[in-house]
């Protein structure tokens, strides 16, 4: 019916073309109607048209070949929050599932840095010597990405969230300066380590190197400075080593892709300051990449690599034996190559190379290989979520028992559900602090964890900006306000509401 954005619609749909079915792309061309109608006359800061940033999410979420509905979502998911059409007409014309998709991302919108945190960091991080402000400040950004995936519940919910995210730094030039500063820092925070969890590499680089020059624009424009004459030369150096391993390669009957890859600007930084600043030490400012068929393959082209060129010592990683926690395997060795320069080889298969930029969108995608059993999908899953570091043992373990009781991959798959967090809420104070509290905590839970005092004399509470009684079970997302009054104390049934063992210490101390 629309059709005023015919580029931006004939890009999406072709892609979409390339893996769905005619009756899919029929059911998606109805949704972005509806889209088109709802953000009709809305503009964008850059003066654009709103629907191109629904379409740009949606294309996004495409280039991972993610399901219909996930696609759907991504259409209509600034629609509630920025529009007059509500959920409920969503949920009425597209079903259940795709409106869950669209309200779990409409709530992350509240997952958000503190701006005065954005505007701290930069600085503390530049000084370097207060500690404590950085431990409060890591805290923060930990506490926003449990609530990020406490809240999303559908692993659908973070890849649209990542895409929409994604648009918009692509497009943030137009956005005011201060506004950039907070924006480019959460995206640091949350969004990209989230992306390197879920082992989405090409996200992750993109994502922090679109946020780099805003986060921290002295340090990125002094790198710029410094890598760009050394950057020119490696990469003609790459190009000699490129040809010489091509010829090596025919030469013993293998067919191999090779090419150049320029390290993330980012992470090059990040590197830099683990490595006194030296140029000199980072081989893989241009790395060389090595694609072949099969594992087998990847150690024999190591074995022809090191009879060429002789490696460092204790430079060899094996992270085909040992993958990393979130899931990445290749081989990596440092060689001294043609003319004595020290450059970093990475070797491995075109189906490790697949899975380590797209990571757990791979499993909706990959074809090639027979499903595997929920477990082990679960398990991976788990590891690329929340490492291996042990205080998140509790969990894993709800996490695996989930695993257990799913008998259908390809069920289990359409809706990978996060409710690992079912144990934990995440609520906020009128000025955005959040609080974690266990689940089916009350407002007394919330009151006590602030401060005693606010505990012993609340009368009740505010929800959302609605009177509640003090029995309210909290959920997530709630912006919570305690009322008070001074000559209340706390009361014996008060021990029936309070979930967590503070408030229940405290009241028990108080009625006896
Ligand atoms: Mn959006």
């Amino acid at each position: 019916m629309f059709n005023r954005f015919p580029k931006h619609e004939r890009n999406l749909f072709d892609k979409l073309a390339a893996y769905l079915a005619p009756s899919d792309l029929d059911e998606l061309r109805a949704v972005l109607d509806f889209a088109e109608v709802s953000h009709a006359g809305q503009v964008r800061r850059s003066g654009e048209p709103y629907i191109t940033h629904p379409i740009a999410a949606a294309e996004i979420v495409a280039d991972y070949r993610l399901d219909k509905a996930t696609l759907a979502a991504a259409l209509l998911h600034d629609v509630p929050e920025d529009t007059d059409r509500t959920l409920g007409e969503i949920e009425e014309r597209f079903g259940q599932e795709i409106a869950g998709l669209v309200d779990g991302v409409t709530k992350l919108s509240q997952v958000r840095l503190k701006k005065n945190w954005a505007d701290v960091y930069p600085k503390v991080a530049a000084a370097g010597d207060r500690q404590e402000n950085f431990n409060s400040f890591d805290r923060h950004v930990e506490t926003l990405r449990k609530m990020f995936l406490a809240m999303s519940q559908d692993i659908r919910v973070v890849l649209i969230k990542l895409a929409d995210r994604l648009h918009n730094m692509r497009t943030i030039e137009a956005l005011e300066p201060e506004k950039r500063s907070r924006i480019a820092q959460e995206t640091l925070q949350v969004y990209a380590p989230l992306a390197s969890r879920l082992g989405i590499g090409t996200m992750k680089g993109e994502l922090e190197d679109l946020s780099f020059p805003h986060a921290h624009p002295d340090e990125y424009h002094a790198l710029k400075q410094l890598v760009f004459r050394e950057y020119r030369k490696r990469v003609r150096y790459i190009e000699r080593v490129r040809r010489i391993l091509l010829k090596r390669l025919a030469k013993i009957g293998l067919r191999a892709e090779v090419h150049g890859r320029a390290k993330h600007m980012y992470s090059l930084w990040k590197k830099l300051t683990r490595n006194d600043d030296n140029l000199a030490k980072i081989h893989d400012l241009v790395a060389t990449r090595i694609i072949v068929e099969s594992v087998e393959e990847c150690y024999q082209v190591l074995g022809m690599v090191h009879r060429m060129w002789r490696p460092l010592p204790g430079r060899i990683k094996d992270y085909i034996a040992f993958p990393k926690p979130n899931g990445y395997q290749s081989l990596h060795t440092t060689v001294f190559a043609s003319g004595g320069m020290i450059t970093e080889i990475q070797i491995r298969t075109r189906q490790m190379h697949y899975f380590a930029e797209f990571g757990i969108a791979a499993h909706w995608a990959y074809k090639e290989q027979p499903d595997e059993a929920p477990q082990t999908l679960l398990a991976r899953v788990k590891n690329r979520l929340v490492g291996t570091s042990g205080h998140h043992v509790e969990w894993l373990e709800e996490l695996a028992k989930t695993g257990q009781a799913i008998s259908d991959p390809a069920e289990w798959r359409k809706g990978l559900t996060l409710d690992f967090f079912q144990d934990r809420i995440f609520v906020f104070t009128p000025n955005g602090d959040i609080l974690d509290l266990p689940s089916h905590a009350t407002p007394i839970d919330f009151a006590y964890a602030i401060h005693s005092d606010l505990g012993d004399h609340c009368t009740g509470a505010k929800i959302n900006g609605r009177i509640v009684p003090l029995s309210y079970q909290l959920e997530n997302g709630d912006i919570v306000e305690i009322m008070t009054q001074k000559k209340t104390s706390p009361r014996r049934d008060w021990l029936n509401l309070a979930k967590s063992s503070k408030a229940r210490a405290h009241i028990r101390r108080a009625v006896n």
